[in-house]
């Protein structure tokens, strides 16, 4: 099987990232109080926020594309800051093809401006 993948993270803002809910599971919040160094009650209070019938959701905060977007998330460089420690929910996603990248491909050709960021959504 092809291990191949149709998007490249790196010429995306992050449609990903800005998904209004990112669910953690306790292992996750384990997973990012060990990188930090915080206790498993800290990390929670810091970083999650209960939300959507979710105990676990990653915190929000503003940006200028998609109005909210993970806490984690380099609003300059347009990436994740905690690669390492990212929640399984990042890991997974999205698979060999993620559809927000043919989206913004298809978008940025249409355009002719290889800059280009899409959104369709308010957030
Ligand atoms: S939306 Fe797709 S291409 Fe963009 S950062 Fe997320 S996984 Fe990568
Ligand atoms: S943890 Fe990283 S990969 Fe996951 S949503 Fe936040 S910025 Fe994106």
């Amino acid at each position: 099987m092809s291990n191949r993948k149709y998007y490249d993270c790196a010429k995306c803002p992050g449609y990903c990232c800005s998904y209004p809910l990112i669910a953690l599971t306790k292992r996750d919040v384990e997973r990012l109080a060990k990188h930090f160094d915080l206790s498993f009650n800290a990390a929670r209070q810091k970083f999650t926020v209960e939300r959507y019938g979710h105990k676990y959701s990653m915190r929000r905060k503003a940006d200028e594309h998609f109005g909210r977007i993970c806490r984690f998330f380099d609003t300059e460089k347009r990436r994740c800051t905690v690669y390492e420690a990212r929640p399984a929910a990042c890991r997974s996603y999205p698979g060999t093809r993620c559809g927000y990248y043919d989206f913004l491909k298809f978008e940025r050709a249409a355009q002719e401006d290889e800059e280009f960021v899409s959104t369709t959504w308010n957030v």
